[in-house]
């Protein structure tokens, strides 16, 4: 059974509700690396499991936009600093196109759901607390912040004091977090800010109180009654955020934790430098995306995520793309492995109802190089000339279109060198010897009569061996006249995808 299923039956199995809860968080603080998606992507599969098993439930995404801005990221005017310790969400946008800091990230990552097919329910942390939806919450945790103290020490090198306080509390003047603060009972707290200001306020009224995240996060599963949310090693370790929210949902807000696995690191196979340098060591979906189709790419988010998960960039993602169409095909067939199924039933987006037609990616590779990028001329090769598209749909042919769009970018920005080619215009001066130019003429004759690709293949040994030539010159010689190289995609087919009247004059060294 796939995992997504295995935690959505537990899910189920450990109690009746209504509404089962998924939950997923981030703090708009900077891009969402395609690391962190994979928190987001494990929460969708078992929110998709859940659905498909006829019960309710909810993939509940939150916005931590209440959280301080801590630290002026690279690249961020350094007078930013001024904002330091405000709330994400009045910090004003640094690129100016949206209403605050949080907003512009928060932004960026919903168009990625969108285009990786996840459907959330949005939760702002900003909004939420400042209508004081969780004071009662937040009374539990002062009051019992004693407790908080105690579990929060187990793990500490350096302990908190014994005036340690849950909350962090925005100046009702400057905006700024305040670091003077005392509980007096009930709903009132009291603050002296640095700006000078102070007041005694009632939380249930003014809301300019946050939980700290270590204890906000447990408050989050009390209050919505969450069920399943998985995190990374960073919170899961021994004393993280996890072992001490799992001790003060219960203890503190009298909450049974939600399930929550823990997910490995995800790691870019091939190019890392390359991709990162710029970008300030954060590669987003969004970048995977001008590479990999959506599904392709939920597919690799669907296997085991106890297992680190490795992106290829390098020639792998040629791999990537053929154990998605595999899948896709042993799905259609109902023939194969029933994993390898349920990984594709889950990572595609609309699924289609028929099995499409799909071209191979290392087919892409090659025939968006031989149009140059040209798209259409692409397809229409595909339609007529190699039969990749035959009796293809619009549909079909729509998916061959954004497949060529990857394969171009994935060729011109990432692809080794051997991936990459440029058909000749001009004919190179290649001597070719006799009997390996008998071979290229017959070749020739067949490309001409626009034989089949794979046949080309075959017979290019077999009349090699009735002129006496050297099979390997035969092919060093046509990719010398048609390249410039001496070596290329496969041979016969890259032969019938190319201008038949262009490529058998090429090899006859006419044109
Ligand atoms: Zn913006
Ligand atoms: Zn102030």
């Amino acid at each position: 059974m796939h995992w997504a299923d295995k935690y959505a039956e537990q899910i189920i199995r450990k109690k009746q509700k209504e509404k089962y809860v998924v939950e997923s968080g981030i703090s708009p603080s900077g891009i969402v690396h395609a690391g962190n998606f994979r928190e987001i992507m494990t929460q969708d599969l078992v929110y998709r499991a859940l659905i498909e098993k006829g019960v309710n439930a909810v993939h509940q995404f939150v916005f931590d936009d209440y959280d301080r801005f801590r630290k002026v990221p690279k690249g961020i005017p350094e007078k930013y600093s001024e904002y330091l310790g405000m709330p994400l969400s009045s910090v004003p946008d640094p690129w100016g196109c949206h209403p605050s800091y949080a907003e512009h990230y928060e932004e960026a990552l919903m168009q990625e759901l969108e285009k990786m097919g996840v459907i959330t329910s949005v939760v702002r942390m900003t909004e939420e607390y400042k209508a004081c939806r969780y004071s009662e919450n937040v009374r539990a945790a002062l009051e019992k912040r004693k407790q908080i103290i105690e579990i929060l020490n187990k793990y500490r090198s350096e302990p908190h004091p014994e005036n340690w306080m849950p909350t962090v509390i925005y100046c009702a003047k400057c905006g700024k977090e305040v670091h003077d603060q005392e509980y007096l009972g009930e709903f009132t707290i009291k603050y002296e800010c640095k700006c000078g200001y102070s007041e005694e306020f009632d939380f249930r009224k003014k809301g300019i109180v946050k939980l700290k995240w270590r204890v906000d996060w447990p408050m989050r599963w009390a209050y919505y009654d969450v069920d399943f949310e998985s995190s990374g090693k960073d919170h899961q370790a021994a004393g993280g955020s996890w072992d001490t929210g799992k001790r003060i949902a219960r203890e503190v807000f009298g909450q049974d934790p939600p399930l929550g696995p823990m997910y490995e690191f995800i790691y870019l196979k091939g190019v890392k430098e390359k991709m990162s340098s710029s970008k300030g060591n954060v590669v987003s979906v969004s970048e995977l995306l001008k590479y990999f189709e959506p599904s392709v790419l939920r597919y690799l988010y669907t296997m085991k995520i106890n297992k680190a998960l490795e992106v290829p960039l390098d020639q792998d993602i040629l791999n990537a793309y053929n154990y998605f169409d595999e899948a896709e095909n042993a799905f259609f067939s109902g023939e194969g492995d029933d994993n390898e199924k349920r990984r594709y039933s889950l990572a595609v987006i609309g699924r289609p109802k028929e099995k499409p037609i799909r071209v191979p990616f290392s087919v892409c590779v090659n025939m968006i190089q031989i149009t140059l990028g040209d798209t259409d001329k692409a397809i229409n090769i595909l339609e007529g000339r190699t039969g990749h598209l035959k009796n293809a749909s619009e549909e079909d042919k729509k998916r061959a279109r954004e497949r060529l769009g990857k394969a171009w970018a994935w060729v011109n920005e990432l692809a080794p060198e051997q991936f990459r080619f440029q058909v000749l215009e001009k004919m190179p001066s290649v001597s070719v010897p006799e009997k390996e130019a008998k071979v290229l003429e017959k070749i020739a004759g067949m490309v001409e009569k626009g034989v089949d690709g794979t046949l080309i293949q075959e017979k290019i040994r077999e009349y090699s061996e009735e002129e006496g030539a050297s099979v390997r010159e035969v092919f060093r010689n046509a990719y010398m006249l048609l390249l410039g190289r001496d070596r290329g995609p496969r041979l016969g087919p890259f032969l019938a995808s190319l201008d038949p009247a262009f490529a058998s004059a090429r090899l006859k060294r006419k044109a």
